[in-house]
C-alpha cells in the first residue's frame, strides 16, 4: 500500500482508539460506575477528549489529508472516499478555534446543571441566561463553520450532512397538516379498551423477553451485550463490540421491549459496518437521520406490526404465565399502536411524534436566524403545541424545558428524528418490494433475509455514501414525506376504523 495511505490509516486508527475509549468510559458512567466515581470520570473524559482533538486537528494530519486529496484520482475509489470523509471532518474540526471549543464545553456543562434544576422546578427564568449564552455561541459556531443561506444550515451539518434548512422546511410542511388532520380523526374515533394491560408486569420477565427478541433479530451477543440504564441508548466501540441498554418498569409492559428493539436496530447497523473500515471515521452512519431510520424501522414498521405479534404473543405468554391467555395478537397490536396527542415528545406515538419535532425545528430556526428571543420561547412553544397537537401546556416542565438537547447546545439535532421516520418508510418499502414474502418471514420470527438485505444495502456502506445517495441507490428516489404519510394513514386508518 501507498506509504502515505498507511500513515493516514495509522493516524486515524489512533484517533479512533481514543474516541472509542471515551465511548467506553461514557458507557460505564451510564451503566455501572459507582456514584463517587463521577469526579475522576470527568477528569478522564476531559483529558482524553482534548487528546483526541489535538491528534485529529494536528497540522501533520491536515497536510497528509490535503496531499492525498490532491491526488485522489490516482487512488483506489475506496481509499479516495476515506480521504474525502476524513478531510471533511478535519475541516469542520479545525474551523472552530480552540478557545471557542473550550468556552462552548464549559458553557454546556454549566447549562446542563442549571437545566436539571429548572426542569425539576419548571422554572424557565432560571435557565434563560444559560440558554441565551448557548444560543449566542451556537450562532457564533455557524459563522465559524460558514453557510450558504441560513446559519441553521451550518448547525444541521453536524448531524445531517448535505441537508439544508430549506429542504427540511419543505419536507416538514408536507407532514404537518396531514399528520395534524390524522390526529384529529383519531381523537374523534375514540380509543380501544386496554383493560388487560392494567396491573404490574414482572420486570425480570420483560428483560428476558427483550433478550430473546434481540437474539432473533440477529444482534450478535458475542459482539455486544444489554445492560440497564436510566435512558436507553446504543454505543459503538468497534464493529465487534456494540452495546445496547434498556430499562424495565413494572407498569409499562412494552417499554423495555420497544427500547430494546429500537436500540437493537441501531446496534445491528453498527455491527454491520465493513470489516476493512474499522478504526476509521467510515464506521458510522452518513447522518443521524439515517441511523435513526434503522432503529425506527425495526421498532415501528416491524415491532409494531400485526405479523410480528402473531409470532411473538404465544412466546410472550411463556414469559408471563397465565397473564396473556385471553389476549389476542390484535389486542397487542392495538396496544402498541395506541395513538393520542400528548405533551411529552419521548412518550409520543408514531402519529404525533413528528409534530413534536416540527414544533422544535420551527422554534430553533427562528432562534438561530434571530427572529425569536429566548425570553419568548415559552409563549411561542405553547402556541405551537395548541396549533399542532390541540393541547394546553400546563407548565414549562411539560413544555419547552422537557428536552436536554438545548442544554447541550445541540441546535439542529431535533429534525433528524423526524427525518429518520421518513428514511425508514422509504427503505422499508424497498425491502417489501425486494424481499420475497417479507411479512411471512416476520410472522415466522425469521429475520435472516431482512438482516442480510440491510447488511448489503445499508450497514456495510457506513459513511461511504451521503444519506441522500444511499437512499437514492436503494429506492431510486429522493427523501419525501409521502411514503411515511401513506404508511401512517394505512396503518392507523385501519386500526381506528377511519375509512378513507
Ligand atoms: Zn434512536
Amino acid at each position: 500500500m501507498d506509504g502515505d495511505l498507511q500513515d493516514l490509516r495509522r493516524k486515524l486508527g489512533e484517533v479512533s482508539d481514543i474516541h472509542n475509549a471515551i465511548a467506553l468510559l461514557q458507557w460505564d458512567q451510564e451503566t455501572c460506575m459507582p456514584p463517587k466515581g463521577g469526579e475522576a470520570r470527568s477528569w478522564q473524559l476531559a483529558t482524553l477528549s482534548a487528546l483526541e482533538h489535538r491528534l485529529f486537528t494536528a497540522e501533520s494530519l491536515g497536510n497528509l489529508l490535503r496531499e492525498l486529496h490532491a491526488r485522489a484520482s490516482a487512488l483506489e475509489a475506496a481509499d479516495a472516499t476515506l480521504v474525502e470523509v476524513a478531510l471533511y471532518d478535519y475541516n469542520r474540526a479545525t474551523k472552530l478555534p480552540e478557545d471557542f471549543v473550550h468556552t462552548f464545553a464549559q458553557e454546556q456543562s454549566r447549562a446542563l446543571a442549571v437545566w436539571v434544576d429548572a426542569h425539576r422546578t419548571s422554572d424557565f427564568a432560571l435557565f434563560r441566561p444559560n440558554l441565551e449564552r448557548l444560543l449566542a455561541l451556537a450562532r457564533q459556531k455557524a459563522e465559524y463553520l460558514g453557510y450558504a443561506e441560513s446559519p441553521y444550515d451550518a448547525l444541521l451539518g453536524d448531524y445531517e450532512r448535505g441537508m439544508t434548512t430549506a429542504e427540511v422546511k419543505r419536507l416538514f410542511a408536507g407532514l404537518a397538516a396531514e399528520q395534524s388532520r390524522l390526529v384529529e380523526r383519531i381523537v374523534a374515533a375514540g380509543q380501544p379498551g386496554l383493560a388487560w394491560l392494567a396491573g404490574d408486569w414482572d420486570e425480570a420477565a420483560q428483560w428476558a423477553f427483550s433478550l430473546r427478541v434481540l437474539e432473533d433479530m440477529g444482534y450478535d451477543f458475542e459482539a455486544g451485550r444489554q445492560d440497564p440504564s436510566i435512558h436507553p441508548f446504543s454505543i459503538y466501540f468497534d464493529t465487534c463490540d456494540v452495546r445496547v441498554t434498556t430499562r424495565a418498569t413494572k407498569e409499562a409492559l412494552f417499554s423495555c421491549l420497544m427500547s430494546s428493539i429500537h436500540e437493537g436496530g441501531h446496534a445491528l447497523y453498527m455491527q454491520g459496518h465493513a470489516e476493512g473500515d474499522r478504526r476509521t471515521p467510515l464506521c458510522d452512519a452518513p447522518s443521524l437521520g439515517m441511523h435513526e431510520s434503522q432503529s425506527r424501522m425495526w421498532e415501528n414498521e416491524i415491532g409494531r406490526s400485526l405479523p410480528f405479534w402473531r409470532h411473538y404473543l404465544p412466546i410472550m405468554r411463556g414469559f408471563f404465565p397465565g397473564r396473556l391467555d385471553t389476549v389476542a395478537p390484535e389486542d397487542v397490536y392495538a396496544a402498541v399502536n395506541l395513538a393520542k396527542p400528548s405533551l411529552i415528545r419521548v412518550e409520543a406515538d408514531e402519529c404525533t411524534y413528528n409534530l413534536h419535532i416540527i414544533i422544535r425545528f420551527e422554534l430553533e430556526v427562528a432562534l438561530i436566524e434571530g427572529d425569536l428571543d429566548v425570553g419568548d420561547i415559552p409563549g411561542a412553544w405553547n402556541a405551537k403545541v395548541r396549533e399542532y397537537l390541540g393541547l394546553d401546556v400546563p407548565d414549562d416542565a411539560h413544555g419547552c424545558l422537557q428536552d436536554i438537547h438545548w442544554a447541550h447546545g445541540a441546535f439542529g439535532y431535533f429534525p433528524t428524528y423526524a427525518l429518520g421516520n421518513l428514511y425508514a418508510a422509504q427503505v422499508f418499502n424497498a425491502m417489501l418490494e425486494q424481499i420475497p414474502d417479507l411479512w411471512g418471514n416476520v410472522e415466522r420470527g425469521y429475520f435472516g433475509p431482512l438482516l442480510s438485505w440491510l447488511r448489503a444495502n445499508v450497514h456495510v456502506h457506513g459513511r461511504r455514501k451521503l444519506a441522500r445517495e444511499l437512499l437514492h441507490d436503494i429506492t431510486g428516489a429522493e427523501l419525501s414525506p409521502e411514503p411515511y404519510l401513506a404508511y401512517l394513514n394505512h396503518k392507523f386508518g385501519a386500526l381506528y376504523g377511519l375509512g378513507t
